[in-house]
């Protein structure tokens, strides 16, 4: 039986997914049709394969697990030469946004963006006291949103879980905390949501600890530099903890020393050697990515 999913933004979404007639659906493209995650992801490799250089702007209606629809503006455009993607939401505050490289698989990115989407709207930083849902308070992790005030110029806002909070309104979400620390770290918006399992540990980063880290898990698993093919993903696992961790280093204070870190991390992976065409190639254009953002002027001046 068909059973239809209204949002208040107007969009209906049936509930199974148009192509399997079997998975519940969490994608609506406005215009298309109604998706699960899988079928989504067929539809697009059939659309857009691996390409990854292109203008994209569509309505996509999101479900979260209760039930409750999200309708967003996707679009893809190119800023310089890093593809952008951003998802606004319509008629509430979710804002999400990622990079990607001109050299990635297109559909892999629109997915993991879309999972981005998914996860961030699903992962809740308000707690409700109440049926009615009207008063709130901030659960003891989550992420906040620094916004311009959507009264007053000179003052800023904050958005929570989609929702604009005033200054005033912002400090009441505390109350409950009295006497307690509030330990805080300012990420890039591309870094995400904090997710309903994640937690921030402290962590100590320099560029020794960084590089040594990498050195690390280079011995683990190469012999004279040379990586067999059935060991890059692994290498490729390992190494994403020290990946984001010289993001978070880049996006800090320390800038400086973080360039260097990355500096030395690049000539590290450069020296590795492999049967596969991608390995380090791929990796060695992505960290040159992340460590100049803005290309190869900005490699100059450090
Ligand atoms: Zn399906």
């Amino acid at each position: 039986m068909k059973r239809y999913l209204d949002s208040e933004f107007g969009v209906r979404m049936l509930d199974i997914c148009h192509v399997c007639r079997k998975e519940n659906s969490i994608i609506h493209i406005e215009g298309d049709a109604d998706y699960c995650f899988k079928c989504f992801k067929k539809m697009l490799l059939d659309e857009l394969g691996d390409k990854n250089v292109f203008e994209y702007s569509k309505y996509v209606t999101v479900r979260e697990p209760n039930g409750t629809l999200h309708s967003f503006l996707v679009t893809h455009r190119m800023i310089g030469q890093m593809p952008a993607w951003e998802a606004v939401e319509q008629g509430g505050e979710y804002k999400f946004s990622n990079m990607s490289f001109a050299n990635d698989n297109g559909t892999d990115v629109v997915c993991e963006f879309l999972d981005q989407v998914l996860r961030g709207i699903s992962s809740k930083t308000l707690r409700y006291m109440d049926p009615n849902k009207l008063r709130a308070r901030l659960a003891d992790k989550g992420t906040v949103t620094v916004v311009e005030s959507e009264d007053s110029l000179l003052e800023i806002g904050f958005v929570v879980d989609g929702e604009y909070f005033s200054g005033h309104e912002f400090v009441r979400l505390l109350a409950g905390y009295e006497g307690f620390n509030l330990r805080y770290q300012v990420h890039e918006p591309t870094e995400g949501t904090l997710l309903e399992d994640e937690y921030l540990v402290p962590t100590i980063i320099t560029r020794e600890l960084l590089t040594e880290e990498v050195r690390e898990i280079i011995d683990k698993y190469t012999m004279k530099r040379y990586i067999t093919t059935d060991l890059i993903t692994k290498f490729e696992k390992d190494f994403a903890a020290a990946e984001l961790k010289l993001k978070i280093f880049l996006n800090g204070e320390k800038r400086r020393e973080a360039v260097a870190a990355g500096k030395e991390i690049v000539r590290m992976i450069n020296r590795l050697e492999s049967d596969s065409d991608q390995f380090p190639g791929k990796l060695i254009a992505r960290l040159e990515k992340m460590i100049f953002p803005y290309g190869a002027d900005e490699r100059d001046f450090y």
